[in-house]
C-alpha cells in the first residue's frame, strides 16, 4: 500500500467524512435501541470540523495531520465518541513524530499506540461491545502486514461480533442483557474509518 503523506491523511479523513454522511441515518439508528441516538450527528459534526481544521492549519506531516485532527475531534463531539475517535487520532499522530511520507509499519505501529491511548481513556477491552471491538483486530491486521482493505474486514467481522456481546461500557451499559441483539455504532464507525484508509492507500 502507498506511503501516506500529509495530503494522504486529508484524503483519508475526507473519505471518511463522506461515509460518514452517507451512513449518519444507519449509525443514529443503531444508537436509538442502546443509546441516545445521536451517533451519527456526533462524527458529522465532528468530521466535518476536522476538514475545515486541516484546511485552515494545513499541517506539514501526517503526524501532525493526525494530531490536529484528533484535537479538533475532541473538542467538536461532546459524546463519548469525540474523545475516543480524537484520542485514537491525536495519540496515532504522536507516535507517528516527524515520519514523511508514514510507511505501513509505522502506520500500523501508530495506530496501535492510538488503540492502547483509546483503552487506556475508555477502560473497555475486546469482548465489551464497543468501538474496540473493531479497532483491535484491524490494528492487529496491519501489524501482521495485512492491507488496509484487510483492516477493514477485520474491522466489520469486529463490528459485526457486537451483535451478540453485552455491553460493558457506555450508555448501551445501562440495557446489560437487553442489549444483545444490537451492533454497537461505534464499531460500524470504526469500520468506516478503516474502509476509508483502504480507500485512500489503494490509488
Ligand atoms: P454517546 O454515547 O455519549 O451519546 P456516541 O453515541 O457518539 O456518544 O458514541 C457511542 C459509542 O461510543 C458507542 O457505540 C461505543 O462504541 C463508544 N463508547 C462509549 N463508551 C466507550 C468506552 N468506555 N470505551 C470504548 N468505546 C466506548
Ligand atoms: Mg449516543
Ligand atoms: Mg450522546
Amino acid at each position: 500500500s502507498a506511503a501516506l503523506t500529509a495530503a494522504g491523511v486529508r484524503d483519508w479523513l475526507q473519505r471518511f467524512a463522506t461515509a460518514v454522511d452517507e451512513h449518519a441515518g444507519e449509525l443514529t439508528d443503531l444508537d436509538r435501541p442502546i443509546g441516545d441516538s445521536d451517533h451519527g450527528v456526533n462524527l458529522q459534526r465532528g468530521t466535518h470540523a476536522v476538514l475545515a481544521a486541516l484546511d485552515a492549519a494545513d499541517p506539514a506531516t501526517p503526524g501532525a495531520a493526525l494530531v490536529k485532527a484528533g484535537s479538533t475531534l475532541v473538542s467538536t463531539v461532546g459524546g463519548a465518541s469525540g474523545p475516543l475517535f480524537g484520542t485514537l487520532l491525536r495519540r496515532t499522530g504522536k507516535a507517528l513524530g516527524d515520519a514523511d511520507p508514514v510507511d505501513a509499519a509505522a502506520l500500523a505501529a501508530g495506530l496501535r499506540a492510538g488503540l492502547d491511548a483509546v483503552t487506556a481513556l475508555g477502560g473497555a477491552q475486546v469482548g465489551e461491545a464497543t468501538l474496540v471491538d473493531a479497532l483491535a483486530p484491524a490494528v492487529e491486521a496491519l501489524e501482521a502486514g495485512g492491507s488496509a482493505q484487510e483492516a477493514a474486514g477485520a474491522a466489520e467481522r469486529g463490528a459485526a461480533s457486537t451483535d451478540d456481546l453485552v455491553a460493558r461500557k457506555g450508555r448501551a451499559s445501562y440495557l446489560g442483557e437487553r442489549g444483545i441483539g444490537h451492533r454497537d455504532p461505534g464499531a460500524v464507525s470504526i469500520a468506516l474509518l478503516f474502509a476509508a484508509l483502504a480507500g485512500s492507500t489503494a490509488e
